[in-house]
């Protein structure tokens, strides 16, 4: 018991400190912007979560790479099922610098009680094996301890596949940041349903209870050879945009891990930057589409989906922070269907 307590308290220690990090990483991000010169940063665009052959995909690790560097994206993380596809061969072949780059990963894929608990593991050191574990959360945690300890950086994937995991759960596990708010795959129930919540209401749940927890857009593709059929997981569906000074594997990831990051099923930014005071959005606006921008904070009850501060139909759009939010995200909405989510900043907790 005594043992169980400390270890509680050493991990509250670790979440609390590395939440601290986060925030004045981003202070210090944001103090340096007007002292950088322009162009030090900019956006690459990437997908985190591609099968190949060497799992349940149907392409060759080389046919894969190749759509993505054809399809105007600048990096791919390769997460082949416990299987860690080597990358060196791949990057000589397509990197090229501040172009393209090719990334390990690893989905570790493991069960607890037949639900399907699947954990990125993006540039581990080595193969992981699935942990195991007694319970959801535990098996949750082994995993990304597992990931941690091989210099990797783990994400929890679609929570709602074979509705494996609950936002509650989540709020128990320690250590990670990441989390597929939007999985591309056609039967990962991003939207919940039957009293199930949706991806971003847990988002907001997270958030609620003041876990720093950053939602990222992925494919999850498997299926490269049909790009006719709806029905299968095709690449294209939902990626990331992030902010690093140069395309290179621990720049992306380090910026991942503090949030310097947005997700998109296809709206671009031109511009998006936080800090403490203010949010501001600036869209690359596609010339027949509308926009629709929501500013979203804590909301009342933890399961509510949080709280739109605000809604902006004009791009540039800003939001000051008062101070009592709780969390500001934005939401950006094209009519379409297209949409962009950026990373909350922690108001206050
Ligand atoms: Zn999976
Ligand atoms: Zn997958």
């Amino acid at each position: 018991m005594r043992r169980l307590a400390l270890l509680m308290l050493a991990s509250m220690a670790l979440y609390g400190g590395a939440r601290m990090r986060v925030e004045s990483l981003a202070a210090a991000d944001h103090r340096g912007q007007g002292a950088k010169p322009a162009g030090a940063s900019r956006y690459y665009k990437g997908n985190t979560h591609t099968h190949t052959l060497n799992s349940d995909g149907d392409s060759s690790p080389d046919d894969v790479v190749r759509w993505y560097r054809e399809h105007g994206y600048q990096f791919l993380v390769l997460t082949d099922h416990n299987y860690l596809t080597s990358v060196d061969g791949l990057q000589a072949l397509h990197g090229a610098d501040e172009k393209f780059l090719v990334v390990r990963g690893e989905e570790v894929s493991d069960t607890s009680g037949g639900k399907p608990i699947h954990i990125n593991g993006l540039n581990p050191s080595r193969l992981i094996e699935p942990q195991g574990g007694r319970s959801v959360v535990e098996v949750i945690q082994r995993n990304v301890d597992a990931i941690r300890s091989a210099l990797g950086v783990p994400s929890v994937n679609h929570p709602n596949f074979g509705w494996a995991i609950t936002g509650e759960e989540l709020s128990e596990v320690r250590n990670y940041r990441l989390f597929e708010v939007y999985n591309g795959h056609p039967t990962v129930n991003n939207e919940g349903g039957g009293g199930v919540p949706s991806l971003e209401q847990m988002w907001d749940y997270l958030l609620h209870r003041g876990q720093v927890v950053y939602g990222i857009a992925v494919d999850d593709a498997h299926v490269f050879k049909q790009p006719w059929n709806t029905q299968v997981p095709r690449p294209g569906r939902g990626w990331v945009y992030v902010r690093a000074e140069r395309l290179e594997t621990r720049a992306l990831l380090t910026a991942l891990e503090r949030g310097d990051f947005y997700a998109s099923t296809g709206v671009e930014l031109e511009d998006y930057s936080s800090d403490a005071r203010t949010v501001r959005i600036k869209i690359k606006l596609e010339k027949s589409s509308k926009y629709r921008i929501q500013f979203i904070g804590r909301g009342k009850s933890p399961w509510d989906g949080g709280r739109i501060l605000k809604e902006a139909t004009e791009s540039p759009a800003s939001y000051e922070i008062r101070g009592d939010e709780g969390y500001v995200r934005a939401k950006i909405y094209e009519s379409n269907g297209k949409v962009a989510w950026t990373q909350p900043v922690m108001v206050g907790q």
